[in-house]
């Protein structure tokens, strides 16, 4: 990527004597050099963001490594999606620059005051981007020096946005004063350092204090819902853990279709003066489906993790998993079909999800493996038994798991092999079967227990929590009217789930 404005552009724009004529140019400058710096740090990770949710407790669907299939992958975001998340805020802060008023034209060209926002370059040092508008050097010396000091040991990052607000006496208009620079490295710190009446400068360290800040994102699908809860303002992770906590329940296959409305309440952290530092952790979350509406409420019972539970206080989380796959696609249900291979008809016993090869296989729930190896036309072949009743059977599969053989116990999530296309398969793909009694039944259509209830002193404590979320979904401030991204905090883009392959096989 092109920097720009480069150093050397710097003094091209302030040594003009005539200064008034080139601050639409600054202006304009400023605002290229932000939307550029936001560019180049959206793409940085936040290690801030990173902390906090190392710090979040996990929830146990968290732990459950599924990611749920969304009938379509989520496509990159594109150039308007930035635009309509988190580059608004980015362009707004460009504008907080006074930008020229044409109404006070033509101006007195003494004691003109101007802001200017430059953006360290790499290798670039406070002192030689003041050198570069022509602030004097004995100015310049003493704010890098003050600036330093508030520092300690800190170096400022490249890319990092300095706010100046300058003025240019008319007995020297070539050497421009530096009234405040201001640096903002933190959202909650902010380093200052101002002129003197006597022409010295003094650095001072200003500190905000953050706090939380609930608010609610209202979206309606459109292309996956991922992407959807994001164009709606809604951080990324957030929407995953909102898919997570759905996909125990919802079939995301056959209920979920376009135009469909959600709502997700997020818990923002805020700065004093309204910066968002953190865009957002899931409290709750709402879709509306065609027949019914799924609520989900995070909760964290005492002496345990968050997790996430319907209104009535029953956990998300199942004593099976919906699909034992990640980003898969479903390519071939239960019933009567024609065999892709042998050309006639017979019971497809169970369900095909196409998957790239090596995709891991996870166990639907816990229980002990009753058979591992080849077996015919399954191909390399994994059963395994939860209850007397309930078996899951697993096929195609390129390797098994670590340490997957009859008789090992394992847990709900656990890898137990990986997609492949061994036995009688045209292509890389998981057959999955669910046995009820000994008999093949629909994995899709099945009803499966919900594994915790809130319940003693949880309880009371539980359903305010859950008046209070659903209330704020209808009434909480919208995000969209609320964000102001703190400088350079932006949310990362999503990243692209493996495009699955097809499979045309059984
Ligand atoms: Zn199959």
């Amino acid at each position: 990527m092109t920097d720009f404005p480069s150093p050397s552009d710097r003094p091209k724009a302030a040594k003009s004597t005539a200064f008034a004529l080139f601050r639409p140019v600054l202006v304009a400058v400023g605002v290229i050099a932000l939307a550029l710096g936001g560019l180049v740090l959206s793409h940085r990770s936040n290690p801030e963001i990173a902390g906090l949710d190392r710090q979040a407790p996990a929830s146990p669907a968290a732990l459950v490594p599924v990611v749920l299939v969304d009938p379509e992958p989520a496509p990159p975001l594109t150039a308007a999606e930035f635009k309509g998340s988190a580059f608004q805020g980015l362009e707004l802060k460009g504008f907080q620059m006074k930008p020229p008023d044409p109404g006070a034209e033509p101006e007195p060209p003494a004691s003109d005051r101007y802001e200017l926002t430059l953006r360290l370059e790499r290798g670039d040092t406070v002192e030689k981007m003041l050198a570069d508008i022509d602030v004097p050097e004995a100015d310049r010396k003493q704010i890098a020096e003050k600036l330093q000091k508030l520092l300690k040991k800190k170096k400022l990052a490249t890319g990092e946005t300095i706010e100046l607000l300058m003025q240019t006496m008319p007995e020297q208009p070539d050497a421009p004063r530096v009234l405040s620079l201001s640096v903002r490295p933190q959202p909650e710190r902010e380093y200052i350092v101002s002129r003197k009446d006597d022409g010295s400068y003094e650095a001072e360290e200003k500190t905000y204090k953050v706090s939380p800040r609930i608010v609610r994102v209202e979206g309606e699908r459109d292309g996956s819902l991922q992407q959807s809860g994001i164009k709606a303002g809604a951080p990324s992770a957030a929407m995953v853990e909102f898919i997570r906590a759905m996909s125990y329940d919802v079939d995301f296959q056959r209920e979920l279709k376009q135009g469909q409305k959600f709502t997700v309440l997020l818990e923002q952290l805020v700065t004093s003066d309204g910066l968002v530092t953190h865009p957002g952790r899931l409290l709750a979350g709402e879709l509306r489906l065609l027949k019914r509406t799924v609520t989900v409420i995070r909760f964290r019972p005492q002496g345990g993790a968050d997790g996430f539970y319907n209104p009535q206080g029953e956990s998300v989380v199942r004593s099976f998993l919906r699909t034992p796959m990640d980003a898969s696609k479903l390519t071939s249900r239960f019933g009567m079909r024609e065999h892709p291979i042998l050309g006639f008809s017979a019971l497809h016993a169970g369900v095909d999800f196409s998957a790239a090869s090596g995709t891991p296989i996870l166990a639907a729930g816990t229980g002990k493996v009753a058979m591992a190896g080849f077996n015919g036309g399954y191909g390399l072949y994994v059963k395994l038994q939860h209850t007397q009743d309930v078996a899951t059977a697993y096929a195609h599969m390129s390797r098994l798991g670590p340490g997957i053989k009859p008789g090992v116990s394992v847990r709900q999530g656990q890898v137990i092999g990986f997609v492949g296309s061994t036995g009688m398969s045209t292509g890389p793909h998981l057959h999955y079967e669910f046995h009820r009694g000994g008999r093949p039944v629909n994995p899709l259509a099945q009803k499966f227990a919900m594994r915790a209830t809130v319940g003693g002193k949880d309880l009371a404590r539980f359903q305010a929590l859950t008046r209070q979320y659903l209330n704020q979904m209808k009434n909480a401030p919208a995000a969209t009217d609320m964000n102001k991204p703190a400088p350079q905090k932006t949310s990362q883009a999503p990243k692209e789930p493996a495009t699955p392959q097809v499979a045309r096989g059984d």
